[in-house]
């Protein structure tokens, strides 16, 4: 039985099976679900066998959204809210949402499950006891390449989320400011081609301008205390 007005729910990022078990019974149990795209989430429901009145909440409407689900939660109505993959709230819509229900004092809980940001980190051999996430690189060029130049100079993990069609511009971007800095790409983590490709920036620079590569992509750049990784391993691509 679910005990909270809102709960918001992370669901896989790239392989169904990594849905827990909770989040099954609870996205069967409450009235409604918010997701941000229906075509996308109604076949994974599908899927499980779960029936449910979907809502649309994505970045253009989460204001508005965030004040009707909030009224409606305090009227009775139970909530799912899930983004397209992983947590939602982690460069993705939630938010503002949070924050409503927060300040009308209405109960809400996170259940736990795959995010992009660890998955990447855990995989990445970079140093995982201390770590920044950045979210999306910046797409203008210049504030862009002060973030990449900053990330190298710290003492921890920097992640990133980033667009497949920038990788390479990012990369050389970043080789150039910090040729030695220890990098690693995660690429289509949890599916069938899941890789690590790590090297220094400069090595992964070469590399995705010879070979530009496509899927979803985090880039991990290691910090001054990241160790030197070993050229033989700089660049093959390690496949989980
Ligand atoms: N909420 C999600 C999470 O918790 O990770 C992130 C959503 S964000 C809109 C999408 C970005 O996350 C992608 O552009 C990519 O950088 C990263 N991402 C999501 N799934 C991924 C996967 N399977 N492999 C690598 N990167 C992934």
């Amino acid at each position: 039985m679910i005990s909270h007005a809102v709960s918001f729910v992370a669901l896989p990022i790239g392989n169904r099976e990594d849905i827990t078990r909770r989040a099954l019974d609870v996205l069967g149990e409450v009235d409604t679900i918010c997701c941000e795209d229906t075509r996308h989430t109604a076949p994974l429901l599908a899927h499980y066998g779960i029936r449910k009145p979907l809502l649309s909440l994505h970045e253009h409407n989460e204001r508005e959204r965030a004040v009707q689900v909030a009224e409606r939660a305090e009227a009775g109505e139970r909530f799912a809210v899930v983004s397209d993959a992983g947590m939602p709230g982690v460069s993705d819509p939630g938010y503002r949402l949070v924050t409503e229900l927060q300040r009308r004092g209405i109960s809400y809980t996170v259940l736990p499950g795959p995010s992009a940001v660890v998955t990447a980190l855990v995989g990445s051999a970079l140093p995982s006891d201390s770590f920044f996430f950045g979210g999306f690189l910046p797409v203008k060029k210049g504030k862009r390449q002060r973030v990449l130049a900053a990330a190298a100079a710290q003492p921890y993990t920097s992640i990133f989320y980033e667009s497949p069609y920038r990788m390479a511009t990012t990369l050389k971007e970043l080789a150039e400011a910090q040729p030695g800095a220890q990098v690693c790409v995660a690429r289509e983590l949890t599916k069938v081609h899941e890789e690590f490709h790590r090297g220094t920036a400069a090595e992964l620079a070469e590399q995705f301008a010879k070979q530009p590569m496509k899927g979803e992509m985090v880039l991990l750049i290691g910090g001054i205390n990241a160790p030197k990784g070993d050229t033989a391993s700089a660049d093959a691509a390690s496949t989980i």
